[in-house]
């Protein structure tokens, strides 16, 4: 399965990191009030809400913890290199030394997520995963030329919040700034390209990232660039102004599906061929499970709806 679809070790943490970082802190009396969590929204969980209902309410409302896959695993190990490598001076930025990276890498992944360890019971299977993530910066390397680049920033937390709506939230993987100030933001995908004509929800992303960077810094990303590893593809894009308050209105309309949901409480399983690849399918109802009870207090947490209440 292309890791893309799944949950990104990376990314769960990063939005757990955020919402621990925003809950009240339960029974500090004695501590000044802190204001309540705002409720998030990154791309992929727009993308789960769209995709499956039920998905998003396991993993937004319930945070249900998710197995690893090697693929999701690949791709944060792959991640790390590639930022692990742009610390390195310029000339030193080789394939071999992305390759040299990949072990230290591997170990600190093993250490902030020892649950990854268990992904391979057997040495050779694990020598064929390292020898596949190598192979997708070889990949890299076929796109890109990092001798020649001095990125403004990387693996950056970004976020807004948008009037009468969510906090968005994101990481982007890289922003470079070119000397005449122009932008570019960049997102490796470690998975294959989508067929022609099927771009819309990886440049939903992109542009997710462009209206925040926009609205935190004024500035309109100049270039949207999605790097595919899996296949050697590149996909680029270049944003407007009038495509910004499209999206605005778009992302208004998921968040309002979101909350009209969350007051429902009909959280509807969708089922597609992504359903074989579900962490959720035996507690999923549409094959026959029983989701958990949601949390109390979850769903306020999550999407700032009162449950039983018009808010
Ligand atoms: S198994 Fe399918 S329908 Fe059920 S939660 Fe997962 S994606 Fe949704």
């Amino acid at each position: 399965m292309d890791q893309d679809a799944t949950i990104d070790v990376r990314e769960a943490v990063v939005e757990e990191a955020v919402d621990d970082a925003l809950v009240a802190h339960p029974g500090a009396d004695e501590q000044p009030a802190r204001p309540p969590s705002r409720p998030g929204l990154s791309p992929s969980r727009a993308n789960d809400f769209l995709q499956c209902p039920q998905l998003y309410r396991f993993r937004v409302i319930d945070r249900l913890p998710e197995p690893p896959s090697p693929a999701a695993a690949r791709g944060t190990l792959v991640h790390a290199v590639l930022e692990r490598l742009f610390d390195l001076p310029a000339p030193q930025r080789t394939l071999e030394a992305a390759h040299g990276l990949v072990s230290p890498q591997w170990a600190e992944l093993r250490e902030h997520s020892p649950q990854v360890a268990d992904l391979f019971e057997e040495p050779a299977a694990l020598a064929e995963w390292l020898v596949s993530a190598q192979a997708l910066l070889g990949t890299y390397f076929g796109l890109e030329d990092p001798t020649r680049l001095e990125p403004a920033e990387r693996e950056v937390q970004v976020s807004v919040d948008l009037d009468d709506g969510p906090q968005l939230r994101g990481i982007v993987d890289r922003v470079d700034v070119a000397p005449n100030g122009w932008v570019r933001v960049v997102d490796y995908k470690t998975g294959r390209s989508p067929r022609a004509g099927f771009e819309s929800s990886a440049l939903f992303q992109m542009r997710f990232y462009a209206f925040v960077l926009w609205k935190t810094r004024g500035v309109l990303p100049k270039r949207l660039q999605l790097e595919y590893l899996g296949d050697g593809v590149v996909v680029q894009h270049e944003p407007s102004e009038a495509e910004m308050a499209t999206f605005e209105a778009r992302i208004r309309s998921i968040w309002a599906g979101i909350q009209d949901t969350a007051r429902s409480g009909q959280w509807r399983p969708r089922t597609s061929r992504l359903c074989d690849w579900c962490s959720f399918k035996t507690i999923c109802p549409a094959f026959g499970g029983t989701p958990p009870e949601v949390p109390e207090g979850a769903v306020e947490r999550a999407t700032g709806v009162v449950v039983g209440s018009a808010a």
